[in-house]
């Protein structure tokens, strides 16, 4: 494909060139010809009504002697480089003057063969040796025909005259093939070898390398397509490694508790677990089936956000009550771990527009978070602040915090951090993907501060509903 393009266009180029000089080697040659011959025929007719009317009738009244007639005829005949003559009725010369030595008289004279034309090409009636534009005007005298004036021109000088015009084509011709070759130079340099360098990398793209950068950095539309190609290769290519990381992640992440499963089940089978100890691996079993049971149902819950579009039951509600609601179906835990709740509310209700049981979860994930990764006899605070038509919901900790160079990679799905990993072993690292998720269709945004060894805060927004001014 890349190859016909341009020889297309070679062979376009030069059709037209050939096309172009054939066109002026007959069409124009012959147009041109046509033209100059009825031009001169019409100047030489005018040449010769003035010798008929003059000179020539002078003579056959017998006011001028046919020596003078002649040599007048003679200067006009050098000035019109042609030759004059004054036939009679019957062919016979009377005057002649120019270059071929005449006959006495034109053999088969006859006028009617001109027709209607005041000119004709030929040789004359056999009187010349080569063709010759012939042009006639009666010499009338009272009313009555005694003789014509001839001038006869040789075609050779009219075709000298052509083929001078026609050269003047031909040059031009060439002017404009060599315009069109640097139009064609032009064309080659901003848009062949620019398509070419793009269907290069389609077809390396479509072979699945997605490496191949398209070098062209043009402000034209050449430009943007390269631009946007090589974007769209970036994105295919990190989203094929997302893919494969992602895969290996859910693959490493469902093998684990299958196997010790399996290898518990098996060993409480064969009896190598005693009877009085099944009871504890029995548990570990169970912990490790409702892990699976999380990470299944997580993993779904993150599909639901993956296409564009996620469908959002948004409605009006307090997120200071949610946020209660939510902390309170932590209360067992937070017994456990002697962790206490600080909530800092504005004023008595907040009212927000977002999906209420999408927010639920958000706040879910990162409280249990924040629990996770606490120490115990510790307080975890949830801050709501209204700015700018927006609520500003925090959740901060004062737990292990976040490795400086894992702060970008929590969103990610199944990241966890070393840190977290002692301390929490049921976690599949999708809390936070899923969190990130659901603020990202409420078109909103999360942000998170923390040091490690000293607290995390995780900070997102949602946009307020105002009370007073909607009238709820
Ligand atoms: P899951 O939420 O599925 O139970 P998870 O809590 O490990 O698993 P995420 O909620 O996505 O997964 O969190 C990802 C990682 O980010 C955590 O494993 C932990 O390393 C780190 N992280 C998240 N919140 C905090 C926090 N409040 N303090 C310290 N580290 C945190
Ligand atoms: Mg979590």
């Amino acid at each position: 494909m890349k190859r016909t393009l341009y020889l297309k266009l070679l062979l376009g180029y030069g059709a037209f060139g050939i096309l172009g000089f054939l066109t002026i080697a007959t069409f124009t040659s012959r147009l041109a010809l046509n033209y100059i011959i009825r031009d001169t025929a019409s100047d030489l007719y005018r040449e010769s009504t003035l010798l008929s009317s003059s000179y020539a009738a002078n003579y056959y009244r017998g006011t001028m002697t046919l020596e003078d007639v002649t040599s007048q005829f003679q200067a006009v005949s050098t000035y019109l480089d042609a030759a004059i003559q004054v036939i009679s009725n019957s062919g016979q010369i009377l005057i002649h003057a120019g270059q071929e030595p005449p006959e006495k008289t034109v053999e088969g004279f006859d006028i009617t063969e001109f027709g209607t034309s005041y000119y004709q090409t030929g040789n004359f009636f056999g009187a010349f040796s080569e063709e010759t534009l012939s042009v006639f005007s009666p010499i009338t005298i009272n009313y009555k025909v005694r003789g014509y004036v001839l001038i006869h021109k040789p075609v050779r000088d009219l075709v000298a005259l052509k083929d001078g015009f026609i050269n003047i084509s031909y040059m031009t011709l060439a002017i404009i093939f060599l315009c069109a070759f640097v139009v064609l130079g032009l064309f080659t340099f901003t848009v062949y070898i620019p398509i070419w360098k793009i269907t290069r990398a389609a077809k390396d793209y479509s072979e699945g390398n997605f490496e191949t950068q398209i070098n062209i950095h043009t402000n034209d539309e050449m430009g943007y397509l390269a631009a946007s190609l090589n974007y769209m290769a970036t994105e295919l290519s990190t989203l094929e490694e997302d893919q494969r990381k992602f895969i290996a992640n859910v693959s490493h992440d469902f093998r684990s508790p299958l196997t010790s499963i399996k290898g518990y089940i098996e060993a409480i089978m064969d009896g190598t677990i005693p009877h009085e100890m099944q009871d504890k691996y029995l548990n570990i079993i169970l912990f490790e089936t409702e892990r699976l049971n999380k990470l299944t149902q997580s993993m779904l819950e993150l599909n639901k956000y993956g296409k564009k579009g996620t469908m959002l039951d948004i409605s009006s509600f307090d997120i200071n009550n949610t946020i209660k609601l939510v902390a309170q179906s932590f209360e067992g835990i937070c017994q456990e771990k002697k962790i206490s709740f600080e909530l800092i509310l504005t004023g008595e209700t907040s009212f927000v527009l977002a999906d209420m049981s999408k927010i639920q979860q958000v706040l879910y994930n990162l409280i249990d978070n924040a629990i996770k990764f606490s120490h115990p006899d510790s307080t975890i605070t949830i801050e709501t602040t209204e700015k700018n038509e927006k609520v500003f919901i925090s959740v901060k900790d004062t737990g292990i915090g976040i490795p400086k160079e894992s702060m970008k990679k929590i969103w990610e799905r199944f990241y966890k951090t070393d840190l977290s990993r002692g301390k929490d072993k049921r976690g599949t690292g999708l809390g936070l993907a899923i969190v990130k998720e659901i603020i990202s269709v409420h078109n909103e945004n999360i942000n998170v501060i923390s040091t490690e060894g000293v607290g995390t805060e995780f900070i997102f927004t949602l946009p307020l509903k105002r009370e007073k001014k909607e009238g709820i």
